[in-house]
């Protein structure tokens, strides 16, 4: 069975099938390195890595290209504010993204640089001029005429009928209902940063990095371009424009956009102070897995309301899950296997692949997986869980983990950096109670308690309970609960 997948240039959910053999190539729109990256953007990040690794997992090879736009408006503006060149300004901002993007499980793309591509950007321009396509202006910039492309809107569905030729608008961001030629290069204003190329000198707009760093890596056509919702007009819709005008040929095959999210039921905003960057949800004490579960847990195209509430759903959620893998990984199981488990596994299997193949329904992947849980966890406690059903149960765990990745237990080290981190830039006083907390009771690893649990399990085989009862308490006192049931001993954190 193929994945079907919505594609927004046919407004319908299509089969997805790469143009070239069983490999898969795709571009999504990066992150603007000017800020520290929000849970918003996130959302559209993980959607996409989501896709990636569903993909892999299809027996797919992905290309998976993903630009960092480290010039435009606001970032000249910003470092001119700063008095720091462009570069100084975003290398920051860029270092920042990718570690969050790790610590929030993001496989990391291929990675273009819009600065590293200057040249082929003033190359393209040229180019559309010699084609009549672009002009140049008296003061040195060039933009796209959009009356020169009759499908101008087919992506964005806007109807552009009575447009002003030869209206134009030099920003990247402008108004959504209004259809302008737009700037495909900027000439340089007093005191900006500015490169010289064959067509004089400026810098590149915004849509033009994203045609250029795309094609350039990918081919003139390739599968499937990403990005947030808010990108589709005007930036997707010129990308296309500035494309296709220029090769004749179809550019991206299918267009994935996710759904914006709301916070707490309102759009995210500092005024509203429901603004949140990752690292804001770290440093209240949150994990990350938690973060990317909940991220995950309405798929791509519903509107995602992040709430603490759900958070904090999302926590007890993998939570359970990794209780449940640490349950078939340590228990002691009676030889043997039973049908029902082993059919539960192959069912679980069929329904998180038809879950994810229908758009990535992520929301009904997890569903399966929890269903899965709740009946094994029933087996186990009369018996019904048998040694040879535990490895296609850890199995089944194993392939949602690889498209999900939240079972491993890796939040610690990572909230421990958020926690350096705001400490090095003089933000103890957004370190939370909560964060201390969670690091303080983390703090044991796995081998750790492992190592203990072994010391209670010889104390119990000498009958010296009351140095196993030592030990347990010392696993209490670091958040860890430990169960002694007939089975042997099993322990989770709290
Ligand atoms: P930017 O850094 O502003 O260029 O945005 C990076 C990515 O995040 C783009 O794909 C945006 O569409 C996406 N994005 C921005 N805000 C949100 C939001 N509230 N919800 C989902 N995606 C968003
Ligand atoms: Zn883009």
């Amino acid at each position: 069975m193929a994945l079907r997948l919505y594609n927004t240039m046919s407004s319908k959910v299509e089969e997805f099938h790469p143009l070239r053999d069983n490999e898969v190539h795709m571009y999504a729109c990066g992150p603007t390195v000017y800020d520290y990256g929000h849970i918003g953007n996130f959302r559209t990040f993980v959607a996409v890595d989501l896709l990636r690794r569903w993909l892999r997992q299809s027996g797919y090879k992905v290309h998976h290209v993903m630009n960092i736009t480290d010039v435009d408006d606001r970032i000249i503006r910003n470092a001119a504010h700063d008095g720091v060149s462009v570069q100084q300004y975003t290398a920051k901002y860029e270092k920042t993204f990718l570690e969050d993007a790790r610590m929030i499980g993001i496989e990391q793309p291929t990675l273009t640089r819009a600065t590293e591509y200057i040249q082929e950007m003033a190359e393209f321009v040229a180019k559309l001029v010699e084609k009549g396509i672009a002009y140049r202006t008296d003061d040195g910039s060039y933009y796209f005429r959009i009356a020169k492309f009759p499908e101008y809107g087919k992506l964005s569905k806007k109807d552009f009928q009575g447009m002003l030729d030869g209206a134009r608008v030099d920003v990247d961001e402008y108004d959504k209902d209004s259809a302008r030629d737009f700037a495909l290069w900027k000439s340089p204003k007093p005191g900006e940063a500015f490169w010289e190329t064959a067509i004089g000198p400026g810098r590149p707009g915004w849509h033009l990095e994203c045609s250029v760093m795309s094609m350039k890596e990918l081919g003139e056509s390739f599968d499937l371009h990403a990005g947030g919702e808010d990108l589709v007009f005007p930036h997707h819709e010129n990308e296309i424009a500035q494309s296709e005008s220029l090769t004749g040929k179809p550019f991206a095959h299918f267009w994935f956009h996710a759904r914006f999210l709301l916070v707490e039921g309102e759009k995210m905003s500092k005024s509203l102070g429901n603004f949140f960057t990752l690292r804001d949800l770290v440093l209240k004490g949150h994990k990350p897995s938690s973060i990317r579960y909940l991220l995950t847990s309405v798929p791509y195209r519903n509107q995602l309301n992040f709430t603490f509430d759900g958070l904090k759903q999302a926590a007890v959620s993998v939570e359970r899950l990794r209780n449940f893998r640490l349950r078939l990984s340590a228990g002691n199981f009676p030889a043997g296997s039973n049908a029902a488990m082993q059919s539960l596994a192959t069912e679980t299997i069929a329904g998180m692949r038809a879950a994810l193949d229908d758009d990535l329904n992520t929301a009904q992947a997890q569903a399966a997986i929890f269903e899965m849980v709740r009946q094994a966890n029933v087996a186990f406690d009369t018996g019904g869980v048998r040694k040879d059903d535990v490895p296609p149960l850890l199995a089944v765990l194993a392939k949602f983990d690889e498209v999900f990745a939240v079972l491993d237990d890796d939040d610690v080290p990572k909230m421990k950096r958020v926690l350096e981190w705001a400490a090095a830039e003089g933000r103890e006083k957004d370190i939370s109670a909560e964060l201390r907390e969670a690091i303080q009771s983390g703090q044991m690893a796995d081998a750790d308690i492992e190592a203990k649990i072994t010391g209670m399990k010889s104390a119990r085989a000498a009958r010296d309970f009351r140095k196993s009862d030592a030990i347990r308490a010392e696993l209490a006192a670091a958040g860890i609960i430990v169960e002694i049931t007939k089975d042997g001993i099993r322990w989770r954190r709290k």
